[in-house]
């Protein structure tokens, strides 16, 4: 990048950080102005304000989005590069005293010199190599290099052939607002002006494959992530008569041994590997002390994937439950039959009958009983949740299975297997059809031309996968219908009239490769976040800039 350009795009990485704007805050609309207001003020938009434009979210903080479209002169085109990024940052308490600050790097910087500080953030402070502040690593000098390459794009737009649209948008850190906002808005453009969407870039964060890693990344697809839930219906019993129950938390807890950071369900594509699920959560639903044992409880798995769908996370942890089931059965078998000799009783088996169900199965069981009545039941149900803004997602969801159960007249034990929001679909980039192929090609000619600058001394790659959960997983859906459907029925009280939903239909139809060219920094999420402003202002705009003309070059 020319200077002059490294210098803009850090002036503009330093004007968004001082603007705080925390996910769920006021800040976040002053943000979406900032960008507007920064986009309007270039020539090109100066002469083309309509292709520059804030679009409502529709939700409660009444939050937007900014879209930039950006049209070559060179030819007529239909070939599209979309470029996305996040404004919105997590909160500023962990800054303590000096939250205040948080968006100011030199006020930072000095009052840290006071602070205790981590030793490598110290070393990184006396250097004087690196720029502190919130949101100015994940993500506003992302926000800022796309802004200005495109900036850079517009003073030689006669010579450039194609469309670029960039949207800024709000809730990355939370809900994914911003980008679900996006989403339908880009199927709604490529119908009204024929844009063909050719790839997706993104330059949140580069994220280090584990603490220290000395290696920068260009990411070329992303992560997935689902949350399997298992609901465990168990029998109480009195403590007194403890072998005559089956306790659930016995159950959750052998799911866990089974299930937690265990490599059997990890997903492998190309030698990538995803984290094992681990638990987020584990509980029983007893809400009150007594010496009755639980008759309930919930676990809740996080579970990242690079190829499985949803339905082959539910059919295998369906598979899992009943297992994990049928061995604590076994279990209190051997364990029982050891009391009974010890207490010179009666040797027997215990009655338990290992059993597992999906939302969906135990859905149509019930309603075998209740015909549509049931319908109408779980609909004043969703009507109810739906009006609660108090109750978490997460509860709402496992509250209408609970429901749902308490309707069936069977009551043995048995285990629900469901998702619970929210969902992230991997993007997995192979190299069988054009347009991955292209971007594939592209990005690894954009870090050849990179490396040849004589002062770039990064070790600098390409990897499949970001290993992050980011806005990009929306840029596609599984192909199967079977694993919409799945994912669809055994997430309760999913739908566009939902508590929960997804454009699955738009994102399955947008289906692009994408790409996280980040930004080069440390400690995301943490308030010694800070950036290395010579990769970061130079190397990350470069990258994305000879990535889109690679692009651009494929095309002709
Ligand atoms: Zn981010």
């Amino acid at each position: 990048m020319r200077p002059e350009v490294t210098e803009r795009i850090k002036q503009m990485a330093l004007d968004f950080t001082a603007q705080l704007s925390v996910v769920e805050t006021p800040g976040e609309i002053e943000m979406a102005q900032l960008i507007y207001d920064t986009i309007a003020d270039i020539d090109y938009y100066k002469k083309h304000p309509d292709l520059v434009y804030q679009l409502d979210c529709n939700d409660q903080y009444g939050r937007k989005i900014v879209v930039a479209e950006m049209n070559g002169e060179k030819k007529p085109s239909d070939k599209t590069i979309v470029m996305i990024g996040h404004f919105d940052t997590v909160g500023i308490s962990d800054y303590g005293n000096l939250k205040e600050y948080a968006g100011n790097p030199e006020v930072l910087a000095e009052e840290f010199k006071k602070w205790k500080l981590p030793e490598e953030a110290r070393e990184d402070l006396e250097s004087g190599k690196y720029i502190f502040g919130r949101g100015i690593f994940d993500m506003k000098s992302g926000d800022a290099a796309v802004i200005g390459v495109m900036e850079e794009i517009s003073r030689d737009i006669e010579n450039f052939e194609g469309n670029l649209i960039y949207c800024a948008v709000c809730d990355e850190e939370s809900n994914s607002t911003g980008m679900l906002t996006f989403v339908p808005h880009l199927v709604k453009l490529r119908e009204e002006k024929g844009y063909d969407y050719q790839a997706m870039i993104d330059p949140d964060y580069m994220a280090p494959a584990f603490p220290g890693d000395p290696e920068k990344y260009v990411f070329i697809g992303t992560v997935g992530k689902i949350m399997p839930t298992f609901y465990v219906v168990g029998k109480e019993t009195h403590v007194g008569e403890s072998f005559d129950g089956l306790d659930p938390n016995r159950i959750t807890s052998e799911l866990v041994a089974r299930i937690n950071l265990n490599p059997e369900f990890c997903d492998v594509v190309d030698g990538e590997v995803t984290l094992p699920p681990v638990t987020l959560k584990q509980r029983d639903l007893k809400t009150e002390y007594s010496v009755q044992t639980a008759t309930k409880s919930l676990l809740l798995v996080n579970y990242a994937t690079h190829c499985s769908e949803p339905d082959d996370v539910l059919k295998e942890m369906k598979r899992v439950a009943k297992e994990e089931f049928q061995y604590v059965v076994s279990e209190m078998n051997k364990r029982y039959k050891t009391f009974c000799k010890m207490a010179g009783r009666e040797v027997k088996d215990v009655p338990w009958k290992p059993r597992a169900l999906t939302y969906e199965e135990l859905y149509a069981a019930v309603r075998e009983e209740m015909g549509e009545e049931l319908d109408r039941k779980m609909a004043a149900l969703l009507e109810e949740l739906k009006a609660n803004d108090k109750m978490d997602l997460r509860d709402k969801t496992f509250h209408m299975v609970d429901y749902l159960h308490e309707l069936w007249s069977d009551k043995d034990p048995v285990i629900i297997v469901y998702f619970t929001p929210p969902y992230y679909p991997h993007v997995a980039v192979k190299d069988e059809n054009k347009k991955d192929k292209a971007l594939l090609k592209a990005v690894k000619k954009a870090i050849k031309t990179v490396k040849a600058d004589p002062d770039f001394d990064y070790p600098l790659r390409q990897k499949r996968f970001l290993p992050c959960i980011s806005d990009l997983s929306y840029a596609t859906a599984p192909t199967s219908q079977e694993a919409i459907d799945m994912y669809m029925n055994n997430t309760p009280g999913y739908g566009e009239d939902g508590i929960y939903n997804l454009p699955l239909k738009e994102m399955q139809s947008i289906d692009v490769p994408v790409t996280d060219i980040g930004t080069v920094g440390k400690d995301a999420h943490k308030f010694t976040e800070r950036i290395d402003p010579r990769f970061t202002f130079q190397y990350t705009p470069e990258l994305i800039y000879q990535t889109i003309m690679n692009l651009m070059e494929s095309w002709s």
